[in-house]
């Protein structure tokens, strides 16, 4: 499951890329500047410290980068103190989403605090993050894991636990570097010809990724699923009461219950079946915990017994017991 979802600001929560890339588009054109859509793009996504590098790299004079660059800015800011910026789709509806399952929203973005602070209260986005890191505020911004890092690390929620939401190549790059899972919603430059990143899944939108992100966040590991049970007894104090033999008992009367449900009927209710299997299921991971065994280890290793046991060439299709085989 996940307990922290991170979200990249610029292209992802407010429609500023596109700006950007007009800005940059009109300072090269002022500076008699010819580079190609496909170099000019490269700067999607860059923080601050990788910025004038890649600058100079494309125009290739280091006081011309510092020309263009200062033309760039007054083009964007003189953009932003006469317009807001839009909020993409879906962003608000699925940051109240993720809060009302007890989610921690953060927001890690390459771009200076006070530009950043202002952006999200203009959208009012800034009070639906629990927490807020800013490129300004790390040693080096993205394709750099080190926002991604501070984030899990100051709220101490491990790696496992954290998804990452990026529109950018040089975002999801840091999301690789950090080692955290990432989702890539495009904006609009496509970056799924780049082989050297990789993202658990893509989408046209947020609206259309809302839904495998609950799903992600909803989906426990068989670890997880131990972790929620052993809490909720420990809150009970029922350990007193779970002696191996009772817990032994309680699967078999569970079992027993489950059974009623076909008593008069081979049609039994779906959803009393589901409480019993849960029920068996909760009182044998008790169990296998009691022991300190591995459930997913267990029963891998008793399959491969019942492999042997029953080898396919004298069992298929027939029900007998192996001794009888
Ligand atoms: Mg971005």
């Amino acid at each position: 499951m996940k307990k922290l979802v991170i979200f990249d600001m610029d292209g992802l929560l407010i429609d500023t890329e596109r700006i950007h890339d007009w800005s940059w588009e009109e300072a090269f054109k002022r500076s008699n500047l010819d580079i190609p859509t496909s170099e000019r793009q490269t700067l999607m996504g860059l923080g601050h410290s990788h910025y004038m590098n890649q600058i100079r790299k494309l125009v290739g004079d280091d006081e011309l980068a510092d020309d263009v660059r200062n033309i760039q800015r007054e083009i964007y800011h003189g953009y932003f103190r006469e317009n807001k910026p839009d909020i993409k789709a879906g962003v608000v509806e699925l940051l109240l989403e993720l809060r009302a399952k007890g989610v921690v929203t953060a927001v890690a973005t390459s771009t200076r605090q006070a530009s950043a602070e202002a952006y999200l209260r203009s959208v009012e986005l800034y009070d639906l993050f629990d927490y807020r890191i800013y490129g300004d505020l790390v040693v080096e911004t993205k394709p750099n894991p080190a926002l991604y890092n501070k984030v899990v690390s100051d709220l101490n929620i491990s790696k496992e636990n954290a998804l990452i939401l990026e529109d950018s190549y040089h975002g999801v790059k840091a999301a690789n570097n950090a080692g955290i899972d990432v989702i890539w919603v495009k904006d609009f430059v496509d970056i799924s010809n780049r082989n050297d990143i990789s993202y658990l899944h893509s989408f046209d939108s947020l609206v259309e990724a809302r839904e495998t992100i609950m799903e992600i966040v909803d989906n426990y590991d068989m670890k997880e699923i131990v972790e929620l049970i052993r809490a909720f007894i420990k809150e009970r104090d029922w350990d007193q009461f779970h002696s191996p033999v009772n817990l032994a008992k309680s699967i078999s009367i569970e079992a027993a219950e489950l059974l009623e449900c076909y008593q008069w009927s081979d049609d039994a209710d779906v959803e009393k079946v589901k409480d019993e299997l849960a029920d068996i299921m909760i009182y044998a991971l008790q169990l296998t915990d009691k022991y300190g065994l591995d459930i997913e280890t267990v029963i891998i290793e008793k399959m491969r017994k019942n492999a042997l046991k029953y080898e396919v060439s004298k069992a298929k299709g027939n029900s007998k017991k192996y001794t009888e085989l």
